[in-house]
């Protein structure tokens, strides 16, 4: 390994990150000028970064010769085949969720648990390692076999220094380190992010955003958190906790929120809220309620009402962040995104009124594909993407 990449500065890291990421969505390769357009990096970031990748075996180079005979043959950059199997795992507010897959994506085991994932910080964390071990015995694997970990955390976590931060929200996690946890108990390094930006990026890998650069996936289920993709990169902001927005005020509401204030967007809409308002309701008798999916329930008219005001609320917050990011897409998630066309009309309907014409009429709004599984994907994807980057 070169003398360089012993200690990368942040901004390289960065580079050689974004350089991976680019080659590894390119089917067919891609060469060092297409990487600087892709990426908008400059000449000699991409030098640096392909140096990087070549030295860990992560990519590999081979020479094309032009189709018309004649001029040099241009070097385009593929990945490395694929080396082995990784784990993703998802903490939801109250479930567990462990995936063991090929380094292709391919899923070969999962586990799910419903557990008090806000109130029993340890708890949850030994369930996750127990589902693992129950995946690897399913696959027939040993820990030793996977080459990376990645997990989502329900939580606003500090970006520089690993820890929870939010003193309300998963006050059981607060000043917890999730990744030297989890690391403790699964005997791996392990690479942690918040949920909703674990569900961007099952949605951009395997889901409804695949080949978007700039959009928005929303996890909207017992909380609502953003998950903002912006040059096809995560953007978290300073400390980690761009993308909250289900503590944004809303004018006429004055509900008591989880964070200690009163009118947030998550205090009137969540999955919670929005089945309290559905027990009032005679639904049809094949809309069961309890189903933690609403896909079942969305196709009773009375269902969709109260489910498209929830959209419509939603999507007055969302506008506002179509005004500030003009989004290519907005992918609904979580187990309120499941409920399919009646949500999406909802949101669409606000965004057309609040949002400025031009961006409003840009943004195309779709629910997640991946479902239920936008976030453990996500992990997964994340495990794929950060293997074998020394830790
Ligand atoms: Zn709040």
């Amino acid at each position: 390994m070169p003398e360089s990449y012993a200690d990368p500065s942040p901004r390289r890291q960065r580079s050689r990150q974004q350089v991976l990421n680019a080659i590894r969505a390119e089917n067919g390769g891609i060469t060092r000028s297409e990487l600087s357009r892709v990426t908008g990096l400059s000449r000699s970031a991409i030098a640096e970064g392909v140096q990087d990748l070549l030295a860990e075996r992560l990519v590999t180079e081979h020479r094309v010769e032009s189709g018309l005979g004649r001029g040099r043959p241009s070097a385009v950059l593929v990945p490395a085949a694929a080396r082995g199997e990784v784990a993703g795992i998802d903490f939801g507010h109250n479930h567990v969720s462990v995936a063991v897959a090929h380094s292709s994506g391919r899923v070969l085991a999962e586990h799910r648990r419903t557990i008090d994932v806000d109130h029993q910080a340890t708890g949850a964390l030994d369930a996750a390692a127990a589902l693992l071990a129950r995946c690897l015995a399913d696959a027939d694997l040993a820990a030793s076999d996977l080459v990376s970990v990645a997990a989502g955390i329900p939580a606003p976590l500090d970006m520089k220094t690993g820890l929870v931060r939010s003193p309300t929200i998963l006050s059981t996690w607060v000043d917890l380190d999730p990744a030297r946890e989890l690391s403790t108990r699964l005997g791996r390094p392990i690479q942690v992010g918040n949920d909703a930006d674990m569900g961007a990026h099952g949605e951009l890998r395997f889901g409804a955003a695949r080949g978007c650069r700039d959009f928005v996936y929303v996890k909207a289920s017992h909380g609502i958190g953003a998950g903002l993709v912006l040059n096809g990169d995560t953007y978290r902001g300073t400390l980690g906790i761009a993308g909250e927005i289900g503590h944004t005020q809303l004018p006429d509401a004055d509900n008591w929120c989880r964070c200690g204030n009163r009118g947030c967007l998550e205090a009137v809409v969540s999955i919670s809220e929005i089945k309290r308002q559905l027990t009032h309701i005679r639904l049809q008798p094949e809309a069961d309620v309890s189903d933690p999916s609403l896909m079942a329930i969305s196709s009773d008219p009375v269902a969709a009402r109260v489910i498209t005001g929830a959209g419509r609320t939603l999507g007055r917050v969302l506008a506002d962040l179509c005004n500030a990011l003009n989004p290519e897409a907005i992918v609904l998630g979580g187990e309120i995104g499941t409920a399919g066309v009646p949500l999406v009309l909802g949101v669409r309907e606000s965004i057309d009124r609040y949002a400025q014409p031009a961006a409003a009429q840009d943004v195309n709004v779709r629910c997640a594909q991946l479902g239920l599984r936008s976030e453990l994907m996500g992990a997964v994807a994340t495990a794929i993407r950060h293997q074998a980057i020394p830790v």
